[in-house]
């Protein structure tokens, strides 16, 4: 028998919820809203633009990626002070300027200008 449109709703949903897909709401300013609008089309000129899920999920994969390699680089540099391998979250010398975990997460927080 056909499942009508609330169980198919409902069976997609449980197979959403077993594949740990999960669901977010954004909260984007206007010009936030423009700027995904226009570059989910000017990165594919001549072809149908991302959608914005597309868009987001490739940006949170590109940034993985690109903070993986990071992390891997960090990796091999130590705690001017400690000698701890990078990064370090906490450090009895923190607030020493030769402590990474002074002002290390400048080198690893999100960068707007390239
Ligand atoms: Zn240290």
């Amino acid at each position: 028998m056909p499942k009508s449109p609330a169980e198919r709703k409902a069976a997609q949903r449980a197979r959403q919820a077993a594949s740990g897909e999960k669901k977010l709401e954004l909260k984007l300013d206007s010009q936030e809203v423009e700027m995904l609008a226009q570059n989910c089309a000017a990165r594919r000129p001549g072809r149908e633009p991302y959608t914005l899920n597309e868009y987001i999920t490739m940006l949170i994969r590109k940034d993985a990626a690109e903070l993986a390699q990071q992390l891997e680089e960090l990796a091999k540099r130590q705690c001017g002070k400690c000698g701890d391998r990078l990064p370090v979250a906490s450090c009895p010398c923190q607030g020493d300027s030769q402590c990474w975990a002074t002002s290390g997460w400048l080198e690893t927080k999100l960068n707007i200008t390239p």
